[in-house]
């Protein structure tokens, strides 16, 4: 199970990480985990391109070196770009410098200083070996969008009961979640931009 609004709790044990954004206007953050995937990326940045809305994508590095083109686009379009260590390293499982590795080399490719560590897990000594180049981005609203068993409407709405200024909102561009995301993807952009919301991607300082 995962909670869809991250308690506060935690967010106060890891305070060197970003959950929410903040903002006293309307603004709202799309964040895209795990590509950029071929046929999925482009057709979410399609939506977001429709809709006028600016996202952040945390790509995983092998990703952006199988498919440069389809990254470049994403940057192009105005979008932020993170990253999300070389192949979704998991920083509860791996060892403290192969953890660091991956981390390394998955934002080489990248090059900018937002990182997402891949299942939001990481422990405050791997934090504490990367938060002077990285800015740790993790996230208030979970869409559930990688969850077989939800409904597109579902990971609607659990954006839009959650939704609030300056919130930080996890979809993927992956194979997996592609179902879900491009189903809930133009309902969320329309229901909250009907609401006042713009969506606008995550700061590099
Ligand atoms: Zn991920």
């Amino acid at each position: 199970m995962y909670p869809v609004r991250t308690p506060s709790i935690i967010r106060t044990l890891a305070p060197y990480a970003v959950w929410s954004m903040k903002v006293h206007e309307k603004i709202a953050y799309l964040t895209f985990d795990d590509g950029p995937t071929p046929g999925i990326t482009e057709r979410a940045l399609d939506i977001l391109g429709e809709h006028g809305a600016r996202a952040t994508f945390f790509c995983l590095g092998k990703n952006v070196q199988a498919h440069p083109h389809l990254f470049r686009r994403i940057v192009d379009e105005g979008h932020h770009v993170g990253h999300h260590s070389w192949s979704h390293a998991d920083g509860w499982k791996q060892d403290h410098f192969a953890y660091i590795r991956e981390v390394l080399r998955g934002a080489y490719p990248v090059g900018t200083n937002l990182y997402r560590p891949p299942y939001g897990r990481i422990t405050p000594r791997q934090a504490q070996s990367i938060c002077h180049r990285y800015k740790l981005i993790m996230w208030d609203i979970i869409s559930g969008d990688f969850d077989i068993h939800l409904t597109p409407e579902t990971c609607t709405s659990n954006v839009m009961r959650h939704i609030r200024p300056g919130s930080i909102i996890v979809f993927h561009d992956s194979i997996k979640a592609a179902p879900r995301m491009l189903g809930s993807l133009p309902e969320v952009l329309q229901q909250a931009q009907k609401k006042g919301f713009r969506f606008e991607p995550i700061p590099y300082t």
